[in-house]
């Protein structure tokens, strides 16, 4: 009991900080974006609604339980739906952050991307912690059918660009998630940077060496 205890402790305290990292870093703004983890009792963490992720309170988090029950903390937000999507089709992740960070959210409005592979591989570290971002269909806030395009979209890739909205992205710990959102983040800029120049993109082999590592 003690060591579940102390492993929630742990995590509320570690999704207050990275939120206040990301939003000391502009990286969100206002009470925009959440960040949820799940605790090795299949529970799930995650911040509430109308919480500014600058001065997160670690006690008031909304709490769920393994069947996405809420079962304790401040109100969820209308969005948790999106984090318990990540999770059904992603078994083996432990943390998930949403944002609408400005530089993926203005390349989500771009017209003729590619809906399978939104950013091209411009950097290492891009493909190593994103790979592939397919973009998600605009549908209205609450629209039960944005769930099923995610849950589609993330059997098969951790990260998805919500056309006209902002990115959802999963990993195995909050560390993994939060550094694969900062690099997609700055690598939407350096796509917006970049657009009307030539480019010389990795290869595919190059990307897939990269995987093997
Ligand atoms: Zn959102």
């Amino acid at each position: 009991m003690t060591s579940i205890l102390s492993e929630e402790t742990r995590v509320r305290d570690e999704i207050a900080e990275v939120g206040k990292s990301l939003f000391d870093r502009c990286f969100t703004f206002g009470s925009t974006g959440n960040i949820s983890a799940r605790l090795s009792t299949g529970e799930m963490l995650m911040t509430p609604t109308n919480a500014s992720m600058g001065s997160l309170d670690p006690a008031r988090l909304s709490k769920f339980t393994a069947e996405g029950v809420h079962s304790g903390g401040d109100k969820p937000t209308k969005e948790a739906f999106l984090h318990q999507c990540m999770y059904c089709a992603r078994k083996k992740a432990g943390a998930v952050v949403h944002l609408h960070s400005t530089h993926a959210v203005a390349v989500s409005i771009l017209d003729g991307l590619d809906p399978d592979d939104v950013l091209p591989p411009l950097t290492a570290y891009y493909a190593m912690r994103v790979g592939r971002l397919p973009l998600v269909p605009y549908f209205a806030p609450g629209d039960v059918a944005l769930a099923d395009a995610v849950r589609e979209r993330a059997g098969r890739s951790h990260a998805v660009l919500l056309a006209n909205h902002g990115p959802v992205v999963a990993g195995q710990t909050l560390k993994v998630a939060q550094y694969a959102m900062e690099e997609l983040e700055e690598t939407a800029k350096l796509f917006l940077l970049l657009r009307g120049e030539r480019l010389r993109l990795l290869t595919s082999e190059q990307v897939n060496s990269l995987r093997l590592t």
